[in-house]
């Protein structure tokens, strides 16, 4: 177990990070961030911050030995470099490997027993062609690495639209589109010892491939496929020997769940389990990788809505307060770019007329 007291190492300077350092330090942990960029923050609520590239081995060696425990916020992180402290990090790097590449995620979800979007890898414009007879179209074109909130993705309506595509250099994968009714996600921690809570799936709802919302309760075509989605998160939790907070995202079709991908870490469709849960996402991930008792995920309100604040709405996101039953969070960040996340607001019970 690591006591109270200990330093806890993140790598990755955003909100996930400032939310799991506001967790840690409410059981008395002090955190260490590690990030790239100055403006971080997590390193705003924390006791330390490295500020130094993901590639500086020198860097990475010192923080570690300044934590007592590594966990990270952003799967990006190159894999590489983080063997200088292996042994402090939880989760193991394995779950990062696979996170971090679309084509072995979808295929380590099917060797588990999930159902992908049907996919190919695409190198180039004639294998991209190829793919799009195979699959056929709409599907959606996406970079294997480093996408995250629909950047690196281009819908494909026709064989047509593919000519006009200039492919990135990076390695991509053209995806068949899925019709899903419905968008949840399975979140599960798993302690060192293999035990595994699951909290209540909300339905999330995304806008321009960023989360919107997510909301409790989900739709009953969810709760009658989130037994399936659960067995395969927990296969896949097992099968890393996963330690902390793993997120599963899915499409609820007619023909069941579809495995869309996998978030080693906290994520944003679990923000709402700050104020709806007995235990938050992020204590839970403390707990986990400290080596604690898990708390109960157990949900406190039928109805709960979690509404993210992305860009200049960040600018008047104080007038939601006039809702006392509004919980708002705002991350601290600068600049209210269009397109960025810039805090959320939590309901909990029904909706106000
Ligand atoms: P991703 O970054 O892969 O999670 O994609 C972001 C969002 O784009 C998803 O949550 C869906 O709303 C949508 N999306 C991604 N892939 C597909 C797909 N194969 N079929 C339908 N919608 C998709």
């Amino acid at each position: 177990m690591i006591a109270p007291g200990a330093t806890i190492g993140i790598l990755g300077g955003g909100q996930l990070g400032r939310m799991l350092a506001i967790a840690a330090a409410g059981l008395g942990y002090r955190c260490h961030i590690y990030a790239p960029d100055r403006e971080s923050v997590a390193a705003d609520v924390s006791a330390e911050f490295t500020c130094a590239a993901w590639t500086d081995e020198a860097a990475l060696a010192g923080f570690a030995e300044s934590c007592d425990v590594v966990t990270f916020e952003f799967e990006n992180v190159p894999v590489g470099p983080l063997a200088a402290l292996a042994a402090k990090l939880l989760p193991h790097s394995r779950a990062l490997e696979i996170a971090q590449d679309r084509l072995h995620e979808k295929g380590f979800a099917e060797e588990l027993g999930g159902r992908p979007a049907p996919y190919v890898p695409v190198h180039s414009a004639e294998d991209l062609a190829a793919a799009i007879e195979r699959i056929g179209a709409p599907g959606i074109l996406k970079t294997r690495a480093d996408g995250y909130d629909g950047k690196g993705q281009w819908r494909i309506s026709s064989a047509r639209d593919a000519d006009s595509i200039r492919l990135p250099g990076a390695a991509t994968i053209y995806e068949g589109l899925v019709h899903f009714s419905a968008e949840f996600s399975v979140i599960l921690v798993r302690s060192q010892d293999g035990e595994i809570r699951f909290w209540d799936s909300a339905e999330n709802v995304h806008e321009h491939g960023i989360l919107a919302s997510s909301a409790l309760p989900p739709s009953a075509q969810i709760l009658a496929q989130l037994e399936q989605a659960r067995a395969l998160a927990a296969r896949i939790a097992d099968a890393l020997g996963y330690v902390g907070v793993l997120t599963c995202e899915f499409f609820a079709t007619d023909a069941g769940p579809v495995f869309n991908e996998m978030a080693p870490r906290v994520h944003n469709s679990g923000h709402w389990t700050i104020e709806g849960a007995a235990t938050s996402q992020f204590e839970n991930h403390i707990r986990a990788i400290c080596g604690l008792p898990l708390g109960s995920t157990a949900s406190l309100a039928s109805e709960v809505t979690m509404t993210n604040i992305v860009g200049p709405a960040a600018l008047t996101a104080h007038e939601l307060l006039s809702d006392p039953a509004a919980h708002l969070h705002l991350y601290g960040k600068r600049e209210p770019r269009e397109g960025r996340k810039m805090g959320h607001v939590t309901r909990l019970g029904p909706a106000p007329e």
